[in-house]
Order: structure tokens, then sequence, then C-alpha cells
């Protein structure tokens, strides 16, 4: 094509993201489909239909730019029932169209060229190519292979007088790992000594297995003051076509967040926001629910995994199961998930792109649980039979 030759790309390591790029793998195999993270079910009927009723009431125009100041009242009250924080809706929490665009704005807005970001490998892949097109740059520092905690000293050891923010992502994807308050505690040590931010990535707060609780920087005293926290209506609602969520900062960083949320997007879609606050109404504690419901899943899958060749960790939060198949094969991950979707009719998604430098004979591939019981029963008996 003429001209396109010339075109220096920003972006020039970076393609079609592995999710896509394995759902359109799973779809042309006809693969069970467990590496994109999206339920297979359906959202809660009451919140379908709060939608329909959105769009024929006529709330079909721009809301306003913060969000619907309904919701963002109902938001707040949610986070003072699940975590205890205050959190002023009008000027500290901005509805967003999906926490893509609330990570993409709150690092566009903080970072600028120079500055230095550091995510945590295996890291989710949308931060560092926003880090990227703000002029600062990545640096990539390892979790802990086996329980994928933070080393805390590596992290220290990466600190530089251009530090700008870190970015944090509790529960994990894809590892499933959360953050205990005593990391809170250390983060904020590090934070507070070195005058850097943090971005809280918490779309799975709501799915934390086995009894434990989600720790948010909303409720760390010093972590409150330097954060953004986010938010996604799609992992909480079984809704991830509907790309809504919310951001929580103090002040001055909502203040900056929305300067720049105004000209990416403007505001979040205007329906789905009356839809979603009709749902909390009537429903302030289904997110309650959740956490109960996905272990179940996740316990059922392992279950069945239970005498297959593959080793795992059961997931301590989020819809992600990793498993190990070091004693079925040495091939890369790349090679075996690309494989594996043709030859056996399971899709997964490989750790190593989400790391800059994967551990040598790093054998691990991700797999959504958020799927109904018959996919997961013969997903189980397809992996077994490996
Ligand atoms: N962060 C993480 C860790 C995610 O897994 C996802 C969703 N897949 C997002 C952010 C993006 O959420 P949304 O779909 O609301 O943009
Ligand atoms: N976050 C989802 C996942 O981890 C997918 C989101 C996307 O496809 N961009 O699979």
């Amino acid at each position: 094509m003429a001209g396109t030759e010339r075109i220096d790309s920003k972006l020039p390591g970076v393609g079609t993201t592995i999710f896509s790029t394995m759902t359109a793998l799973a779809q042309e195999c006809g693969a069970i489909n467990l590496s994109q993270g999206f339920p297979d079910f359906d959202p809660p009927a009451a919140l379908v239909d709060a939608l329909g009723e959105a769009a024929r009431a006529g709330h079909n125009q721009y809301p306003p730019l913060a969000g619907l100041p309904r919701l963002r009242v109902l938001l707040a009250e949610q986070l003072q029932r699940y975590r205890g924080v205050t959190v002023d809706p009008e000027q500290e929490l901005t509805v967003v169209p999906g926490a893509t665009e609330g990570l993409y704005c709150a690092i566009t807005a903080v970072v600028r060229p120079g500055d230095e970001v550091i995510v945590l490998d295996p890291v989710y892949d949308s931060y560092e190519p926003a880090v990227t097109l703000a002029g600062g740059r990545a640096v990539h520092v390892p979790l802990t292979p086996g329980d994928f905690a933070i080393d805390w000293e590596r992290v220290a050891a990466a600190i530089t007088p251009r530090t700008r923010l870190l970015m944090l992502n509790t529960p994990h994807n894809p590892c499933g790992s959360t953050v205990s308050r005593e990391d809170l505690d250390t983060l904020a040590g590090l934070a507070e000594r070195h005058g850097f931010l943090v971005c809280s990535d918490e779309v799975y707060e709501h799915l934390v297995f086995d009894g434990a609780a989600h720790h948010s920087v909303l409720q760390h005293p010093v972590l409150r003051g330097r954060s953004f926290a986010h938010y996604s209506f799609g992992k909480t609602f079984s809704v991830t076509g509907w790309k809504t969520g919310y951001c929580v900062a103090p002040p001055a960083l909502t203040a900056e967040l929305r300067k720049v949320h105004q000209f990416v997007a403007f505001v979040a879609v205007s329906p789905v926001q009356h839809a979603i606050a009709a749902f909390l109404e009537a429903h302030p504690d289904y997110p309650g629910t959740l956490a109960a419901a996905y272990q179940a899943r996740r316990d059922r899958f392992l279950g069945l995994l239970a005498d297959s060749r593959f080793r795992f960790r059961p997931a301590a939060g989020a819809y992600f199961q990793l498993l190990d198949y070091g004693a079925l094969s040495d091939e890369p991950d790349t090679v075996l998930c690309e494989r594996w979707t043709r030859e056996h009719g399971v899709a997964s998604v490989p750790v190593s792109v989400f790391q800059q430098a994967p551990p040598a004979g790093q054998t691990l591939l991700r797999f959504c649980f958020a799927k109904s019981d018959d996919v997961l029963e013969e997903a189980a008996r397809r992996l077994c039979a490996i």
C-alpha cells in the first residue's frame, strides 16, 4: 500500500493481543476457549432487563463526564460496604468505559517523557503500551517464580530518581496471586520515600478465594493518598462486552485523570451506567456472592484435573488457573498453546508473553475457569487425555 512503509511505529513491538489471537484460533479450530478471560454464562437477568429499560426510558445521550451521579454514589457505598473506605463520589470517583481506558488515562495523566514505570512480570498486557505512548519506560521486575509473590528487594533495587509510577495488580492476571496487607505496607514505605505514585488494577477485587480478603490500596492510609485504583463492571457483573468500570483516586489525581478521559472517550456508555445503578440499588449484596461461586468453579476444574499430569497451585484470586505442563512436554508455551488448541481442542494462554525475560524452562499455561460446568468438564476430560 502506498505510503505505509514510511510509518515509524510508536509501538513497533506490539502486535494483536494474545487474547484476541487465541480466541480467533479457538474459533477457527472449534476448540473450547479457556484462553480469553470472559464468562460463558449470562449476567444476572435483572441487569440485562435494566439495560433494556434504561435504553427504552431514553437514557441514550451523553451522561456527565465523570459518570452518572447516582451511580457514583452507589459505587462509593459499595466501597464503604466491602472495603470500609470513604470515597467522595464527586471528586474522587470517575466512571470510565472499561478499566483499560481508566488505566490508560491514569498512566497518560502522570507519566512524562523519560519517566520510569515499574511493572511486575508477568504483567497484564495493556500497561506497557500506555507507558510507551506517554514517552515513559517500563522497568520490568519479575515476580517470584512459583508463588508469584512480589520480590520487594528487587523492586527496591529497580527504583531510580526517574521512577514515577508502580503498576500493581491484585488479584493478579495471569497468575491468580494476591497481595497481602504487609505487601501494601512495604509498597507504601517505598512510594513515600521515593515519591512515586501507584496505579492499582483491582478489577478482580471480588474474586478472592479460600476466605481471604482483598487488600486494596484504598484501604491503606499512605497509598490512599497517592494511588489510582481501577475496577471493572465487566468482571463484577459478567458483562465484559459492556466495557464499563470506574477509577478512584484522590481529588488532585482524579482531576488530572478526568482531563485525559474527557478527550480519550469523554464519557462512559449512558444506558449501561443506568442499568448498573438500578441493579446495584436492588442487589447491593450481589458482588459479595461472587467469591464463593468462582471458587466453586476453580475447585471443580482442579478436581477434574486431580489425576492429570499437570501441576498447579490453586489460584488465590481472579478467574484464571495456571497449569504447569512440565511433566508432559518441554516445548515453549507459545508453541504448545497453539498445538494443543489445534490437536486437543482446548485453548489457553501462554504465560511467557506477559514477561520481558521468561525464566528458562518455565512451562505454564493460563486457563480461564469462568465457564459453565459442562464446558469445564469437557475441557478437563481433554486435558487429562493428553
Ligand atoms: N486489567 C486486568 C488485569 C484485566 O484482566 C482486564 C480485563 N480483561 C482489564 C484490566 C480490563 O478491563 P475492562 O474490560 O473493563 O477494560
Ligand atoms: N483481560 C482479559 C484476559 O485476560 C481479556 C481482555 C482482552 O481481551 N483485552 O483474558
